[in-house]
């Protein structure tokens, strides 16, 4: 039996990142996948080929839209399909190409096979040897969760995954739940010029982001895209027939149903615990009731020398997080006394102008009766949004009443992706809204409003406002 310090079962970006932290940290690591290509979810069919449509068909779109407003008038323009495909295609493989030559780098040993425990300290990978751990990670990540009712048949009827490979740019497309995905996906298809209908079940966008943010996310859905927003209903029915697909929406608090027929039909309505076939049982673990495996503050699980990160346990289902946890475990191992405070995590939507969050949200502290200040610029008062011709969205900074102490950064505006990183690094030291304020940032710069919404909260007022 072939034996190591650590064995990780899953190669997504909590299970690859966990096996060249420990590799760098010293200890020997084995790396089990059961697809061919390393990655997991985010780079094969998640986050990398999702960007790289959202970046080509924003091209386009700007292309069409808004390129006059510079003075660049294209005559005509044409969309190859198929050569978009291709590009984003050759972006996964490039990106999925980098890992093999990061697992040779860090003399990490990659099994291709589906792993499943044989006992608490082995792995048997099918198709290959058992190995044995002395540490194990699981790291099986998730799988797109389904309806009751509707049954995806990968055709009509598909997850993110074939709508990030369809053959052709629907001319309908109904998206069933309003979340990141679904948001993400109405963005590619809305710019390619797909006629939307989104269904949600609550009463607004993108639940669990700031609700400010997820209203400007409606109201940028529907006024660029034309998308059609039934908020409040859900998905209850679907017939499939003849090149096409028909969804019964119902309203959630009663009324009349509405129809909504399209070309495809995307369900979108979150992701679940993947933790088919490995056998738990044999390592004395178990799941809990949502599908969960269960960890402590360490994310040990109930077996202490097996650990559980990303998808696959609790906590925001992102791919930053997942690397997180895999740096915490593999730093534990190797006897160093990191720290992880999912509050810290950011969310993003990657949308235009995008849409970024870290900390509480507002809902959060109602909930938790905790005063607190807010202060909030729009990018229409910034100088560098207006050279660029993007004056929509603002800088929203949360600060406790009494300290000032940052609590949360929400962000709709270009480059909210990379700007929320101040935001992260903000909460992670302990600042103040005054600290963000205090922060000599350059101008022209988008991320000048963040001093500005800073200042707000602290204070009560902005310099350019
Ligand atoms: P995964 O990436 O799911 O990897 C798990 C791996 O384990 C898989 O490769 C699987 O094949 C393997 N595996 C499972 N069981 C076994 C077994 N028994 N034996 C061997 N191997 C096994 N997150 C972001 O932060 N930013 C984004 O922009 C973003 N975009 C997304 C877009 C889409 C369309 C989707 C679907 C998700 C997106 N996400 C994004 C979420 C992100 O992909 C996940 O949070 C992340 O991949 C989770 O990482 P993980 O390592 O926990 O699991
Ligand atoms: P989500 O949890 O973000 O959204 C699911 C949505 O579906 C929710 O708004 C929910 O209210 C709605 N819903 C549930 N049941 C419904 C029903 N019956 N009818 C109508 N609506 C219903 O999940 P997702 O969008 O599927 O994304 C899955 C995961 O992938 C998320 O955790 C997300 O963080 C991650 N992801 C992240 C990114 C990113 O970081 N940019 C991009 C894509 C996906």
């Amino acid at each position: 039996m072939q034996r190591y310090d650590l064995v990780v079962i899953g190669s997504g970006p909590g299970g690859y990142v966990a096996a060249i932290r420990a590799a760098q940290l010293g200890l020997s690591v084995a790396l089990v996948e059961r697809y061919p290509t390393l990655g997991g979810t985010c780079l094969n069919v998640g986050c990398i080929p999702s960007k790289a449509l959202l970046d080509s068909s924003e091209h386009y779109y700007n292309a069409q839209k808004h390129f006059a407003d510079h003075g660049i008038l294209v005559e005509k323009m044409a969309l190859n399909w198929e050569k978009m495909m291709a590009r984003k295609a050759q972006v996964v493989k490039q990106t999925v190409g980098g890992l093999e030559y990061l697992m040779k780098k860090n003399k990490i040993e990659v099994f291709h096979g589906h792993g499943r425990f044989v006992s608490a300290n082995e792995v048997a990978v099918d198709g290959g040897p058992t190995l044995y751990g002395k540490a194990i990670v699981i790291a099986t990540g998730s799988k797109p969760a389904d309806l009751p009712h509707i049954l995806i048949d990968k055709r009509r009827i598909i997850t993110s995954t074939e709508a990030l490979s369809l053959g052709e740019i629907p001319k309908r497309l109904v998206i069933i739940g309003g979340g990141v995905i679904g948001v993400e996906m109405a963005s590619i298809y809305g710019r390619l010029g797909t006629e939307l209908t989104v269904i949600e079940y609550m009463d607004r966008l993108l639940p669990g982001m700031d609700a400010d943010a997820a209203e400007e996310t409606r109201r940028l859905l529907s006024g660029d895209y034309g998308a059609k927003i039934l908020l409040g209903y859900t998905a209850q029915r679907a017939e499939v027939g003849e090149g096409g697909v028909r969804i019964v929406a119902e309203p959630r608090k009663g009324g009349e149903p509405v129809i909504v027929e399209a070309d495809y039909a995307l369900v979108a309505v979150g992701r679940r615990p993947y933790t088919q076939g490995l056998e738990l049982e044999k390592a004395g673990l178990s799941t809990d009731e949502r599908g969960r495996i269960p960890v402590n503050a360490h994310l040990q699980t109930a077996v202490p020398h097996i650990y559980a990160i990303g998808d696959v346990i609790h906590g925001p289902m992102l791919a930053h997080k997942a690397s997180e946890d895999g740096v915490f475990v593999a730093e534990q191992l190797a006897g160093r006394r990191p720290h992880l405070d999912y509050l810290q995590v950011p969310s993003v939507v990657y949308i235009w102008p995008e849409v970024a969050g870290v900390g509480y949200t507002e809902d959060m502290l109602e909930k938790e009766g905790r005063a607190y200040r807010v202060g909030k610029f729009p990018y229409r008062a910034s100088g560098r949004a207006r050279a660029a011709h993007e004056s929509r969205g603002f800088v929203k900074v949360i600060a406790d009443a009494k300290t000032d102490l940052l609590l949360g950064m929400h962000i709709v505006g270009p480059r909210a992706a990379d700007l929320i990183g101040i935001g992260v690094a903000g909460l992670a030291y302990g600042a103040s809204a005054e600290d963000i304020f205090r922060l000599p940032l350059a101008h022209p710069t988008f991320s000048e409003a963040l001093k500005e919404a800073a200042l707000a909260a602290s204070e009560g007022a902005s310099i350019h406002l």
